[in-house]
């Protein structure tokens, strides 16, 4: 008898599984709570912005249909926001759809990527599934080390992974410190600037990333994403922009429909809801100020942060802690996947699920 042995692609060995955090009816189910408050995705703690769920209501009868493959609407409208041609825009099935078409359009088994220890864990799934080469460097106080990330630069670098803010850090690099950055990489590397909390961390030192596209810089690609401050997040929708021709790779090796209808016309209605964005980073400032008052009362670090999350040291009991909060329905995320074993990450809520959030907290200190 033959025995076949079927394995994967060596790249695939490379990954270390991706947990997101729990949903909110594992949990409702495994401990019998009803009101479960999630805290653990950066998911808007407002929901959708109401002019998506109106396109959404509306075109809900065309899925018949396949979705435009160049997503050319939402594009058009995305270059018009941003100033920039639209054949210098790139839709992707969330921004995480765009980081595995840079991967596969970009690396190999000789490539070398270059990110920060502590960030996003996408780019090194993408990565090692093709066989890349990840090279890390160290924190510096809780943030990116852009000069060690320069430093770290060789000549099979191919990527380097700039997350601004940084997830799950929080922590922001200065329009200074990303013009330094970009005088010293080399024109072989690309950077890419991962924006995803950019609404919530936007204002005059925040760096201005898409001018270098807009200057016709070859090595640049920005990506955002509607799934934050706009409240998209289960329908996959993000974009990022690039020159052409770092473009054109992505376009070969994308999904032919990779976004969905549904997330084209809920997309292009949502960049048109300036309310929602305004309200929904308002309520994180507030939300912001009162977890860090506290957390400062109940004696707990934290890293100030420029996003919707806030990572917070909860000592060596971190595990103990995050399961304890989830028996009473707050589901946090747990830092040692991000390699910060005593922290985790906490999305800010609406006031009523941070004050939740903080009795249960106390509660459970108390106790213990
Ligand atoms: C949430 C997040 C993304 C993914 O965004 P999607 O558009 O939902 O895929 C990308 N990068 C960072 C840093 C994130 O936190």
């Amino acid at each position: 008898m033959i025995t076949f042995e079927i394995t994967p692609q060596p790249g695939v060995s490379r990954i270390q599984i991706y947990k997101p955090g729990r949903p909110i009816e594992e949990v409702q189910k495994q401990f019998g709570i009803s009101e479960v408050v999630k805290l653990a995705s950066n998911e808007n703690p407002l929901g959708t912005s109401p002019r998506a769920v109106e396109a959404i209501r509306k075109a809900a009868d065309q899925v018949h249909l396949y979705p435009d493959g160049k997503s050319a609407t939402l594009a058009a409208a995305l270059a018009q926001r941003f100033n920039v041609q639209p054949e210098q825009v790139a839709v992707g099935n969330g921004a995480d759809g765009l980081i595995m078409e840079l991967c596969m359009a970009y690396l190999d088994e000789h490539s070398e990527v270059v990110v920060s220890r502590s960030s996003f864990p996408m780019y090194d799934v993408f990565s090692n599934v093709m066989r890349a080469r990840m090279v890390k460097t160290p924190l510096k106080q809780y943030g990116l080390d852009l000069p060690a990330m320069t430093g770290a630069i060789t000549e099979r670098t191919r990527l380097v992974f700039v997350c601004n803010p940084n997830n799950p850090t929080g922590t922001v690099l200065s329009a200074a410190e990303v013009d330094a950055f970009m005088r010293d990489v080399p024109a072989h590397v690309i950077v890419v600037f991962d924006e995803a909390y950019f609404e919530y961390a936007a204002g005059p030192d925040f760096p201005d990333t898409i001018e270098y596209v807009r200057q016709g810089r070859e090595n640049v690609i920005v990506l955002r994403t509607f799934s934050k401050a706009y409240g998209l997040a289960g329908l996959r929708v993000g974009y990022g922009f690039g020159s052409p021709a770092l473009l054109a790779p992505l376009k070969l090796v994308k999904e032919p429909f990779a976004v969905n209808l549904l997330a084209q016309v809920a997309g292009l209605a949502a960049l048109e809801d300036d309310e929602f964005c305004a309200r929904s980073v308002a309520v994180n400032h507030e939300g912001k100020a009162y977890l860090y008052r506290e957390f400062e009362r109940l004696g707990l670090f934290y890293v100030p942060t420029s996003t919707n999350f806030i990572l917070t040291r909860l000592g060596p009991r971190m595990l103990w802690l995050v399961d304890r909060l989830m028996e009473r329905g707050i589901i946090i995320r747990p830092g040692d996947a991000y390699d910060l074993p005593e922290f985790a990450r906490i999305t800010i809520g609406t006031a009523e699920q941070n004050r939740r959030l903080i009795q249960a907290l106390e509660t459970i200190l108390a106790e213990s």
